[in-house]
């Protein structure tokens, strides 16, 4: 998602504290995007156990993990400007150098603000992800990740086991999900789990078919999230989640999949399947109803699509 948000200052389960709960105005913010869309940007850093720290605000949610050398960013938010902001928010927790970024997907909001990253930083991304960006680099424009942070270690297995500066990490990748090349990050020690876009404030999965993304492989991978020995679960977009919420949209998205196949099956046309589940039509000069929003196809559109695919 690239829309811009308002962030609340909450709780995060029983042990998290706000720890800076400033609201950081950013200069300038949004100097990648066109004149007429630049707003304030504020980022919220929570802590969520003695060195990990999560961010909200200024793009998709962050990671931040203090090693003992250096420190592991998850995602770097949407612009120079807010790459920089969290840059600046880390600085204030510690003065180690960030070492690592590791990439949950593709989508700028999550990559775009690496331009203001040191130019050593190893940027880590499933190899999906890293074809998806080299894709939007050829493309050019205003969406097209930095040149000079393109992923440098990439992940093709189903689960790998990094140590990065001191600190146990597990990078997971199921299947085709919100992107080709999701990857989901968990700090076993803290029983934390970092899910991308995967898991998001939404009420329901949000899916790019146009990365190859997969509502079968959604669930699997929600499915896989929803197994892992963790108690706190960071989505793309906010606010920290428990093992039972993420469950619960398993629950909700596999029922929904099931329903439209079964009205699939008996030939409904999209409009059928939309009235069926009480989904208001699509607005006439964009998509986005039921559920899908800021532009974006819902995933009754999207579940749509995958099972008459060829049919049409
Ligand atoms: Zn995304």
């Amino acid at each position: 998602m690239t829309r811009h948000r308002s962030v609340r200052v909450g709780s995060v389960g029983s042990v998290g504290s706000v720890v800076a709960a400033l609201a950081v105005a950013v200069a300038g913010g949004g100097q990648a995007r066109a004149q007429g869309q630049q707003q304030p940007q504020a980022l919220v850093v929570q802590q969520l156990a003695p060195n990990v720290y999560w961010a909200s605000g200024g793009g998709g949610n962050s990671g931040i993990i203090i090693g003992d050398s250096g420190v592991i960013v998850i995602d770097a938010k949407t612009t120079p400007a807010s790459g920089k902001a969290l840059l600046d928010e880390i600085a204030k927790l510690t003065p180690k150098p960030v070492t690592h970024v590791i990439i949950t997907h593709s989508d700028g909001d999550h990559v775009n603000g690496l331009a203001s990253f040191p130019a050593d930083v190893k940027v880590i991304a499933h190899a999906g992800a890293k074809k998806e960006m080299e894709a939007a680099l050829a493309a050019g424009g205003r969406g097209a990740p930095p040149a000079d942070h393109m992923p440098s270690q990439v992940i093709d297995r189903d689960s790998e086991r990094l140590m990065l500066d001191g600190v146990p990490i597990v990078v997971r990748h199921w299947a085709p999900a919100h992107t080709s090349g999701d990857l989901v990050v968990q700090l076993p020690q803290q029983r934390i789990v970092f899910t991308g876009d995967i898991i998001t404030n939404r009420p329901d999965p949000l899916i790019h078919l146009q990365k190859n993304g997969s509502s079968a492989g959604w669930i699997t991978t929600a499915q896989g999230i929803a197994g892992l020995d963790a108690d706190k679960f960071v989505p793309g977009h906010g606010d920290v989640e428990t093992k039972a919420q993420v469950q619960a949209q398993v629950t909700s998205a596999t029922d929904k999949r099931a329903r439209i196949a079964e009205l699939v099956k008996q030939g409904k046309s999209l409009d059928d399947v939309r009235a069926a589940l009480g989904e208001p039509a699509p607005a006439p000069n964009g998509r986005g109803a039921g559920g899908g929003g800021g532009g974006f196809a819902s995933f009754t559109e999207v579940v749509y699509q995958e099972l008459t695919a060829g049919r049409r």
